[in-house]
């Protein structure tokens, strides 16, 4: 079969790999697409020293599953399933406090396993009694069920900023996962939900998406904009999706008093010193709140809310690609001309 395959910083290859076997009480699964992520984008330019090489990457997936293996309850050839990528170790202190997204133990597939750039994957045992799998009901396309574990971590940020019903919501960076927390915020129920993006091609793609405010971070007042949104208080939650310092620093003002600032987006290793106005947060009562990956409870509740019609993911996958096309997809991200890309495996649906 054919697979993307990271063997360091940089260089991905495509090329031909044995088809997977089924280990007993895992799964072998069909890929019938596969999303690229920024972590994906970030192994074809810096690497990661936690994706071992030689490694098919790939997980924002979906795909029906070809074989079940010896024990495997649940589930049978032909249910359609979604994962959640970080398969936790179930012994430790933080997977005791279902925290398994922090586990210091954690094997990632696409990191310490095999991934979905590919036309099969075998998803380990690990995987399925960890409950990394989760089926995928009929009313759910493809793609969208593709964007369940990006939305996945946009939702256990938007949990753990305390997005509510009503909230006016600004997202600093209108990439791809902008766009999905934008779609949650609205799906939560925010009263306003704005994304300021700088590059003129995402702006124009933000701005085909209906019901959303865009503001243009270049040549507009944010600050201004904001205080008009918000009567002057500034917004309930700030959550920041673009990866430099200046957006962190600047999103304290953006927030009202006891507002939250949700850090969702990771600043590369080094260059992660920022400087925060204390005075801004401990006057005003702000959170400011991480978030990392996700679990497989969040995994659900995006599949969820799409079952449910509660989510309108239109406009997010901008672009298709074949696997052998993968470079020109990763090209698309990295230069900003996409939101979400979609990776197929295979030419036609039916292979
Ligand atoms: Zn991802
Ligand atoms: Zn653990």
């Amino acid at each position: 079969m054919k697979a993307a395959v990271y063997y360091g910083p940089g260089d991905i290859r495509v090329e031909e790999r044995p088809e997977p076997k089924c280990e007993a009480g895992g799964l072998v699964v069909r890929v019938r697409c596969c999303a690229i992520c920024g972590t994906d984008l970030k192994l074809a330019t810096v690497g990661n020293p936690r994706c071992h090489p030689p490694r098919i990457i790939g997980h924002e997936m979906v795909g029906e599953i070809v074989h079940a293996g010896q024990d495997v309850r649940g589930f049978a050839a032909g249910d359609r399933i979604t994962l959640a990528t970080t398969v936790a170790c179930g012994e430790c202190p933080y997977c005791a406090r279902n925290l398994g997204n922090l586990c210091p133990n954690a094997k990632p597939i696409s990191y310490d396993y095999d991934g979905a750039f590919a036309e099969y994957l075998a998803i380990p045992r690990a995987a399925v009694s960890g409950g990394n799998v989760i089926k995928v009901p009929d009313s759910v396309d493809d793609e969208y069920a593709a964007l369940a574990e990006p939305l996945s971590c946009a939702i256990n940020a938007q949990e753990l900023a305390g997005v509510g019903s009503g909230d006016k919501v600004l997202i600093i960076g209108g990439g791809p996962l902008g766009a999905l927390h934008a779609a949650l915020a609205k799906a939560i129920g925010a009263a306003d939900v704005a994304v300021v993006e700088r590059s003129e091609l995402r702006l124009s793609l933000l701005r085909k998406i209906e019901g959303l405010t865009v503001i243009d971070g270049v040549h507009e007042d944010v600050s201004q904009v904001v205080s008009e949104r918000t009567s002057g208080l500034g917004a309930d939650v700030v959550i920041v999706c673009a990866p430099t310092r200046q957006a962190q620093e600047d999103s304290l003002q953006y927030a009202r008093k006891g507002g939250a600032i949700s850090l969702f987006a990771s600043l590369p290793k080094g260059e992660a010193d920022i400087t925060l106005d204390s005075r801004a947060i401990h006057y005003g009562e702000l959170r400011v709140v991480g978030a990392s990956d996700s679990r497989p409870e969040h995994v659900r509740r995006a599949i969820e809310l799409m079952a449910g019609g509660k989510i309108d993911l239109r406009g997010i996958v901008t672009h298709r690609v074949s696997l052998e096309d993968i470079h020109q997809g990763l090209e698309l991200m990295k230069n900003t001309q996409s939101l979400k890309v979609m990776v197929y495996p295979r030419e036609s649906a039916d292979a």
